[in-house]
């Protein structure tokens, strides 16, 4: 061990790049997207020092364009699991006793990774797996993950700093241990950083991890992957597996050395895992730590004292970036009745000027949503609304997908303040907007309370302090991140800490101190300097 109460850098945001056109930045990303979207990657699992190709294997394709295929990857079977778990354990010996700057200096090490070279790839790779245009991929896969990767490792330092009081008769300690076993991360489609956080986070804090990505997201895992190894992260510490998430997820949680689980995805994947953990409890050595962040429905409500520009440009932006594909996403309006005709009128005219398309022609504000299941889900919705006599599509309501998952973004707006798609969350380019009477306000606050299973993130625009005092006070419970004046989306690392509670999940607030908590098992160690030689107490005498 060095000799020193080592400081790491201060972590500042990652600045997002512009990509304007002829900006150095747009070259680079153009250059990487042309050669990835030509070549053919072949992805393994990686387990131990090991990559293993099983030979059964899926194509990746990009969701703009699925008949374009870009790779294969390679599905595990339960014996794979199973090494993989014996791999991270083996490995946990070393890392667990690692120092912890060493530690940090990898993950740091793969933040400027990400900042420098291989920036234009992972933005490339997400523009191409995932459909983001260049602005999303850039805020996701650089920015938030830089972010990550950086806040992390300061926040780590400041738990490591939180230590009990001690006096002169007494030297108190607090240990941040690993947790004793292994961490499994499942992944979900729709954020590069989410996807790399998910298992990076925990292997900071010193556990080994089997991570679990997306099927659709294996095109810039590949990148992440690549990262970590650059960076330093030792065979073995982070263990990469893809195939039936069933299979995968039944022979985790079967492990008795399963120490937690680290979950981004949909509510009720999160309650089924919760469940089988809660059946195997008594398989486990330890309790495991259960940490979820799963759906929403999140909403935007406009008080009548609100800017109608702000109020439309808030649902513009927050119900269509990545095609409404974040979990932050706007999916739910309540906008009172006087200021309804003119934000209708932007809205319109906002939908009328954004053009969709492939990642690659950098005008396109939309692309195409992730696959096939999910463009489904969608057109079944939309389709629908326009059965419904309490439903009218305003916007949009139209979809193809004969070369790409295309739906155009849509606006519903219902009479029904419980109608369907007010509650139910679509995950896709569709906002419900509901017109409520001015008058109304108070009672339109309850109805957002109300309406959903969710507590995610939602909006409240208005000019009158009073108003968003009544708003802020009533709907303390309805949002894990809220918003006054601003859209419900894009939480920035080390500013808005992120996370939901009711059906959203465990708000364990990914980007703080709070969630690397989870991945700790604190040890105390209290010290007696002149210890008693004597049972009796001076009251007894
Ligand atoms: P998903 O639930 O379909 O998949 C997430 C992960 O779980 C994937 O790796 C998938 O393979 C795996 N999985 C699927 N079925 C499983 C099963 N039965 N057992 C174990 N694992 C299983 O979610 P998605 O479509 O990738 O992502 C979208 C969802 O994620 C939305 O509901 C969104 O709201 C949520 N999300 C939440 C946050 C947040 O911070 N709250 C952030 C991003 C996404």
């Amino acid at each position: 061990m060095l000799k020193g109460f080592f400081h790491v850098p201060k972590a500042v945001n990652e600045p997002v790049k512009s990509y304007a056109p002829n900006s150095p930045e747009k070259a680079a990303v153009q250059a990487a997207y042309t050669t990835m979207w030509n070549s053919k990657i072949d992805v393994p699992l990686y387990i131990g020092s090991e990559e293993i190709k099983t030979g059964n294997t899926k194509t990746i394709s990009a969701p703009h364009d699925h008949k374009h295929i870009v790779g294969t990857y390679h599905l595990a079977e339960k014996q794979h699991i199973e090494k993989a778990i014996a791999n991270a354990l083996e490995s946990r010996k070393a890392w667990a006793n690692m120092a912890w700057e060493q530690r940090a200096a990898i993950f740091l090490k793969a933040a400027e990774l990400i900042a420098g070279p291989y920036r234009a790839r992972i933005n490339a790779a997400t523009m191409i797996g995932q459909s983001k245009n260049i602005h999303q991929a850039e805020i996701d896969a650089s920015c938030e993950l830089i972010d990550f990767l950086r806040y992390n490792v300061e926040f780590m330092t400041q738990i490591y700093n939180d230590q009990p009081k001690s006096d002169s008769t007494t030297w108190n300690r607090l240990e941040y241990r690993p947790l004793e076993g292994f961490v499994y991360a499942i992944t979900p489609f729709n954020f590069t950083a989410i996807a790399a956080n998910l298992p990076a986070s925990a292997a900071m804090m010193g556990n080994v991890v089997i991570w679990k990505p997306s099927d659709s997201q294996v095109f810039s895992a590949k990148i992440i992957i690549d990262v970590f190894k650059e960076a330093g992260v030792p065979d073995g510490v982070i263990n990469v597996v893809f195939g039936d998430a069933l299979m995968i997820t039944d022979t985790v949680l079967a492990s008795r050395d399963f120490a937690g689980v680290h979950f981004t995805g949909s509510t009720h994947v999160f309650k089924d895992i919760w469940a089988k953990i809660g059946a195997n409890i008594n398989n486990y050595k330890t309790y495991p730590r259960i940490v979820g962040e799963t759906g929403g429905k999140d909403f935007i409500i406009a008080h009548p004292s609100a800017n109608v520009k702000q109020v439309a440009t808030g649902i513009t932006r927050g119900a269509f970036e990545f095609q409404g594909q974040k979990c932050s996403a706007a999916s739910r309006a309540y906008i009172p009745q006087s200021l309804w005709p003119a934000v209708k009128e932007q809205l319109i005219a906002d939908a009328k000027s954004m053009k969709m398309g492939s990642p690659e022609d950098f005008g396109n504000f939309i692309t195409a949503v992730i696959h096939e299941g999910s463009f489904d889900k969608l057109a079944s919705y939309i389709d629908q609304a326009k059965k419904d006599a309490d439903a009218e599509i305003i916007i949009g309501g139209n979809y193809d997908k004969s070369v790409g998952y295309f739906i155009e973004p849509t606006v519903i707006v219902t009479t029904n303040p419980k109608y369907t798609t007010m509650e139910t969350e679509l995950f896709g380019p569709v906002i419900t907007i509901y017109v409520y009477e001015d008058a109304k306000w108070e009672e339109a606050l309850e109805l957002v309370d109300t309406t959903s299973e969710y507590a995610l993130t939602g909006a409240v625009f208005s000019q009158d302090r009073y108003a968003i005092e009544v708003a802020t006070t009533k709907l303390q419970n309805a949002a894990g991140n809220f918003y006054i004046n601003d859209k419900p989306t894009g939480a920035v690392v080390g500013m808005q800490p992120f996370g939901g509670a009711r059906a959203s999940g465990t708000n364990d607030k990914a980007g703080s101190a709070l969630n690397l908590l989870r991945w700790a098992s604190p040890r105390t160690i209290k010290e007696t300097f002149v210890t008693p030689e004597d049972y009796k107490y001076p009251f007894l005498g």
